[in-house]
This record gives C-alpha cells, structure tokens and sequence, in this order.
C-alpha cells in the first residue's frame, strides 16, 4: 500500500475516531440522565398513587397488598406513621428526619437517595405524604434500586459501543477506498514525470478527475507537449544554424585551397578570391553575433540601458550608417520626421540596432525606387514607418518573417546576403522595449514596416 494512502487514511480515521469517541459519551451521559429521570418520574408517581389510595395506616389487608405490589414491580416501599416511624416496609426501613416529616406535613412530597451499605447498592427514594380525611397520617415512600436503571444505560451502552465499532470499520474500508482512489491519479502523475525527465515526452496522464488534481495532471500533460515542442524547435534551430554555416564555410575552404594551390590566373583574380574568403568571414560572424544577440534575448538575459532618449537623434544617426549604401545602389532616400522631439522609454544601441536592420533590408531587397523613412508622434504613441519600392514579400509569407532563419525564396536569400535573423532580432528588441511592429507588403511594389512605442515626457 502506498504511503499516501497509509496517510490519508490514518488521518480519515483520526477524524471519524475523534467524532465518534465525543459523540457516544454524550449520547452515554443523555441516556443514563434519560433513565434517571424516567425511574425518578416513575417512583413519584407511583407513591403519589399509593399515598392517596391508603385510607387507613391499620389495614393490614391493604398494606400487605402494597408489599406484594412492590414485590412483583420490583420496587421497595415503605410507610411511615406521622412522627416518621416506620410501620411497613419491603426491607429497607428508614426512619424520617425532622426536616423531612416537616415538609411532608405541608403535603409536599421528597426525593431521596438512599445507600445501602450491606449490598452496595443505592436507592432512588421518592415519599408522597399520606392525607386521609385533611390529616396528614405518614407517608408513602416507593423505592427503586440504582441498579435497575443501570441495567438499560448498560445495553444502550454496550450497542453504542457495538455501533461505534462498526461505524469504525465502515469507516475504515470507506476510507481506504477513497484514499486509493486518490492516490491511483497521483500515482500514475508521478509515473508519468520520471517518464517525462527520462525524454519520453509521448507519455501522457489518462486519469484526469474533475479537481485540483485532474488540473495536475492536466498541467503535467502540457508540460510533455510543450517540452517536445521545444525539443523540436530546438533541433530545427541546430539543422539551421549547421545548414547556415555550411555553406560559407564550403566557401571558405573551396577559395583557401584555390589560393594555396594557385589556382588563380591574374593578380585581379587573386584579389577577387580573397575578397569572397572575407566576405563570407564577416557573414559567418554576424551570424554568430546575431544568433548569439537572440539567444541572450530569448532568455531575456539581455541588459538594456534604458533612459528617454530622441528617437528623432536615433534616426539621424542610423540614416547617417547607411546613406553611402542607398546611393551606391542608386535609391532614393524620401525622409519625413516631425520637428518635435519624440521622446520613448529605450535603450538607444537597441532602437538603432533595430531601425539599421530595417534600413538594410528595405535597401537590400530594393533594386530601384525610393526608401520612405517617416517619424511622428501622437498623444501617446511615438510611430516610425520605412517603407520602400522594392520586391515586396507575399501575403501568405508575412506571418511567417519575424521567424527565426525563414526566408521568402530561399534561393535567392543567399544572393542578398541576409543571415534570416535581422527581422527575428528586430521583432524580439521592439517587444522587449514595450512597442509593437507590424508589417504589410505587396509583391513587386514594395513593403511597409510601421514601428509604434509609448511616448514619455521629455525626462
Ligand atoms: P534576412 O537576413 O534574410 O534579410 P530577415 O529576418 O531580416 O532575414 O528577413 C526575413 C525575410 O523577410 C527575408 O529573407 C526576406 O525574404 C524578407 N524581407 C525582409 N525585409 C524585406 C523587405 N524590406 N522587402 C522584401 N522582403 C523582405
């Protein structure tokens, strides 16, 4: 038997032995009070009717009557003349005091209790004065052993006892049903945990009551799939990084083994190959950087120096880091920026970060046309839009870019350069930062990425 059961059931038993215990000493004391008072009622009654049917303290006839009466109802009695002198009785003759031939002179009748030593017993006593023609002429006292009101408390007792017991045992297989039936459910969840930390996350609970501990269970359930869910993702991110890497690194050592053998005809070609080798260094680092940038985000490990800053300032500079590259492609830069300052909660590094990897994808997937950069402020929101004319990203894909390495055309990513972790990086440092991005986009026109963050006062 598990030990759960062991201490759910001892505790379930300490409960039902802590009321039944109480409850039958009350219901012992309500009975044994209950007999009392019966026999008590009992004796005054009948020595009330005994006192008023004597007529005469001389008939023998009657008294002797009265004796035998007691004799078959099991009762003593006795009678007294008006000193209190005891004139007939059944065996336990007992003289009256003063105080009490007093108050039965006034017509009132007394209740005592009487011990006999000889037998150990005790007597409930109870005397009716004795009135014949307004004369008080002595009493009537009818006695009953203690004994006999015993004997009734003890059967109730005795079938309390027995009810108690079987309550007890009633009780004991009900509890350890139930206690079973609780912990079967515990059971199995702990099954399935150390089935789930050994890496069979398949393993489900199946015993799911309606309670905390169906919730339990339930809670376990999605720790399995959401474990395997990371499980997966994480070995779609080692596929992609290892297919990432691969690629420069053929490079790399297909251009290295070219100049060491000299596989080169002109001094030009020389260059050209070394060119490519450094090339694909400087990509092999941005993707590590950028990968190792997600990572620490992901984890929210990321330290963000935050204080109001211009996003106005922000932009100045990051337009500054990519001019040159908008003109060597021939694109036209459109800038439109209120003169207000636009004052946000952020780290600055992060918001150039950002508006830079937008930059380089607007020109980087544009080859004519413009580049839109637009800045303006509302009541609460601070908004920046880039936008450019170039090849657009299809509606089903838009979903899907802030991904981590999902390219639209696979094919041609590479041509571009991109490492497939720009948008992931943007998406994970604007939400870091309270604000929100969004994207739309037209296949062949162009794409739209509008970035929204709550404004401060100017701190
Ligand atoms: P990459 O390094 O490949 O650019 P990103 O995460 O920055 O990776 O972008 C994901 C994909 O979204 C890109 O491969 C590209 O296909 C698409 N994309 C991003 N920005 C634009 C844009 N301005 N115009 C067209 N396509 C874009």
């Amino acid at each position: 038997m598990s030990k759960i059961v062991m201490k759910l059931g001892v505790i379930m038993m300490c409960l039902i032995l802590a009321v039944l215990l109480p409850l039958s000493f009350v219901a012992d004391k309500i009975f044994s009070n209950f007999y009392y008072n019966q026999m008590i009622e009992e004796i005054a009654e009948l020595s009330h009717k005994y006192a008023g049917s004597m007529t005469s303290l001389d008939d023998d006839t009657m008294i002797n009557m009265f004796i035998n009466l007691a004799y078959f109802t099991n009762k003593e009695i006795y009678i007294t003349d008006d000193s209190g002198e005891v004139i007939a009785h059944t065996g336990i003759p007992i003289p009256l005091t003063k105080n009490e031939l007093g108050q039965l002179s006034k017509g009132e009748p007394i209740q005592k209790n009487i011990e006999d030593g000889e037998n150990d017993n005790v007597y409930l006593g109870y005397g009716h004065p004795i009135i014949i023609s307004n004369t008080f002429e002595g009493a009537f006292f009818v006695l009953t052993s203690v004994d006999n009101a015993r004997e009734p408390v003890r059967k109730v007792r005795d079938l309390l006892i027995l009810s108690a017991v079987g309550a007890f045992f009633v009780g004991l297989g009900i509890t350890f049903f139930l206690s079973r039936k609780m912990s079967l459910p515990l059971l199995e969840m702990e099954r399935a945990t150390r089935e789930i930390a050994r890496g069979n996350l398949n393993v489900r609970v199946n015993t799911l009551p309606n309670d905390e501990l169906g919730s339990l269970g339930k809670a376990i359930n999605y720790l399995a799939v959401e474990t395997n869910e990371y499980r997966t993702k994480r070995s779609e991110l080692f596929a992609n990084i290892s297919h990432e890497l691969r690629t420069p690194i053929t490079y790399l050592k297909g251009y290295a083994n070219a100049l060491r053998n000299n596989l080169y005809k002109t001094e030009e070609e020389k260059q050209q190959y070394l060119n490519i080798i450094e090339n694909e260094s400087d990509h092999i680092l941005r993707l590590i950087n950028d990968l190792f940038d997600l990572s620490k985000m992901e984890e929210g490990r990321i330290n963000l120096q935050v204080e109001a800053i211009n996003i106005i300032e922000i932009l100045e500079t990051s337009i500054l880091k990519i001019e040159l590259e908008i003109e060597k492609k021939g694109l036209n830069l459109v800038v439109g920026m209120d003169k207000d300052d636009l004052i946000i909660s952020a780290d600055g590094n992060r918001m150039e970060q950002i508006f830079i990897n937008l930059f380089v994808n607007a020109i980087r997937y544009t080859t004519e046309g413009s580049i839109y950069i637009r800045a303006w402020g509302d009541k609460d929101n601070v908004h920046v839009v880039i936008e450019d004319t170039g090849i657009g990203i299809p509606e089903e894909e838009l979903p899907l870019i802030f991904e981590r390495f999902h390219r639209v055309e696979k094919s041609r990513s590479r041509d571009y350069g991109g490492t497939g972790l720009g948008l992931a990086i943007v998406k994970n440092l604007v939400e870091i930062q309270h604000g929100t991005v969004t994207v739309s986009s037209e296949k062949n026109k162009g794409t739209r990425f509008e970035l929204s963050f709550p404004r401060v006062e100017k701190g």
